[in-house]
């Protein structure tokens, strides 16, 4: 039962259940209103026509009334005999009033010696002509005055009444031919309107099995329903977004590969260390010992860091990550970032160098946004030369803050500078053979900043240096809250 009705309210819903009935109501009302408009305009046309009728013959009473003098002598016989005649002709009623509204003369003598106050029959005494359709007794009455052609003064009044019957009749038979017509006309209607809301409705359709066609992989692997322009309309923004998803779940294949294949060189490492080292049995030295383990050590340093990028970068690629922002001093913060790289600057020889135009406050997340510095400022000695410099800059307009990472290393070659940001991506792979890397810094420093809604630009020339120019905005924009504004 529920099922039923739950089925019901589904079928409403359509589209195509709304087609169908908008259909219906245009090819309904106008067939409606047409039979309503000419039923009314057959009725009122008997009813003049019949009013018409009793006038002329009522004029013609009125004649022979005054020229004959009936007024006077209506008890005679042989004058109501002549008014029942004329009654008769258009079988109704004639009653004749006097100018006091007496009734002295009646068909059907009911009323004779009455005095009746009628409306229509007042007015005729002024002269006007009226009629009256009684609706219940199917029945037409017109009143008019009795005038004295000769002096023209009103003597009376006359009132004819005149079965409609046959008016009804005629009615009726034209009302049972409108309600057959407007059935055949339903009948059309209904059929035309299941039929094209059927058609308005198939393209909607086709792009409904297209779609499943392709969630099943099924067809071509494009949608197209060039029907009509809506339908192209989906096609394109549909196959636009498929293609978005499909690159993006090539993207998530290659980010697992490359992070398996990652993942298992340190493993590997160790299990050819270790097994070289077992197959030694109990004659190898305790230096050789010593030396495979600080090997096996220093791969699993390496595994985890890259457990510890990949970790970053999953928690900025969260839409929904939370950043803990604070205000910074940002030129301490660089200060410290760079206290820290210190040694590893000196180790590789490489002169690290702060300028700072002014004091410059920032809300941000400390943690995230230090990594992001970080990863840029260590890129710059790692791919560097001794002797070299690595030289950091601080600025801020009244919305932004600017830093700027340059150095005077080996540079990026052109064709891997738009590539340098993407996970597990290395440039120059025999420069990054020698030095050690996964290809993660990048990807964690732009997705950190982006989530503080800067920017991060690179210029570089092969064998010259590199520099990448960040900005990020001086006061932190929640987006979430902007949306609830
Ligand atoms: P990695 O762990 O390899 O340093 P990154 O994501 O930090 O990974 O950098 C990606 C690649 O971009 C590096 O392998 C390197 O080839 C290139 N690169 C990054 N920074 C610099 C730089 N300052 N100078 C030259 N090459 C750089």
């Amino acid at each position: 039962m529920n099922k039923t009705k739950s089925t019901f309210r589904i079928k409403l819903k359509t589209l195509r259940f709304r087609i169908f009935l908008a259909l219906m109501l245009i090819g309904l009302f106008p067939g409606l209103a047409l039979g309503a408009i000419f039923l009314a305009s057959i009725r009122n046309r008997g009813i003049a026509q019949d009013v018409s009728g009793i006038s002329t013959q009522a004029q013609l009473l009125n004649d022979e009334i005054i020229s004959k003098g009936y007024l006077t002598d209506l008890k005679r016989d042989d004058v109501r005999r002549s008014l029942s005649a004329i009654g008769n002709v258009y079988s109704g009623r004639v009653m004749i009033m006097d100018t006091g509204l007496k009734i002295v003369y009646d068909t059907y003598e009911m009323y004779e010696g009455r005095t009746m106050v009628w409306e229509n029959a007042v007015k005729a005494l002024s002269g006007s002509t009226e009629s009256f359709y009684d609706v219940n007794n199917h029945s037409v009455t017109v009143t008019l005055p009795i005038v004295d052609s000769a002096s023209g003064e009103i003597m009376g009044v006359i009132l004819i009444t005149k079965s409609a019957e046959l008016m009804e009749r005629t009615l009726t038979y034209y009302h049972n031919t409108v309600i057959i017509t407007i059935m055949a006309i339903f009948a059309l209607v209904f059929y035309l309107a299941l039929f094209l809301s059927r058609r308005f409705i198939m393209p909607v359709r086709k792009v409904k099995f297209g779609i499943e066609d392709m969630s099943k992989g099924i067809g071509p692997g494009v949608l197209n329903v060039p029907d009509v322009t809506e339908t192209m309309e989906i096609s394109r923004v549909f196959n636009h977004y498929n293609q978005q998803m499909k690159e993006l779940s090539d993207s998530r294949q290659e980010f697992v590969s490359n992070v398996s294949h990652e993942l298992k060189t340190p493993l590997t490492s160790m299990k050819v260390l270790s097994d070289s080292i077992l197959s030694m049995g109990e004659d190898a030295p305790v230096e050789m010992y010593r030396e495979f383990m600080t090997d096996i050590a220093g791969e699993i340093e390496r595994e985890t860091d890259i457990i510890n990028d990949l970790l970053s970068l999953v928690r900025m690629d969260k839409k929904d990550s939370t950043l803990n922002i604070t205000q910074i001093n940002i030129n301490e913060l660089i200060e410290l970032i760079m206290k820290r790289l210190s040694p590893i600057a000196e180790s590789q020889k490489v002169d690290l160098v702060l300028e700072s135009f002014r004091p410059v406050i920032v809300e941000l997340d400390e943690v995230k946004f230090s990594l992001a510095i970080s990863n840029l400022i260590e890129n710059g000695i790692k791919y560097n030369e001794e002797g070299g410099w690595v030289h950091v800059s601080i600025n801020s307009d009244h919305r932004y803050c600017y830093i700027r990472v340059e150095d005077s290393g080996m540079g990026i070659p052109e064709e891997d500078i738009d590539h340098i940001f993407e996970r597990f991506y290395r440039a120059d792979k025999s420069h990054s053979r020698e030095i050690s890397g996964n290809g993660l810094g990048l990807a964690i420093t732009m997705g950190a900043i982006r989530m503080h809604h800067g920017e991060i630009k690179v210029a570089s020339t092969l064998g010259e240096g590199t520099t990448f120019d960040v900005r990020i905005p001086l006061n932190y924009i929640d987006e979430k809250e902007a949306a609830y504004d």
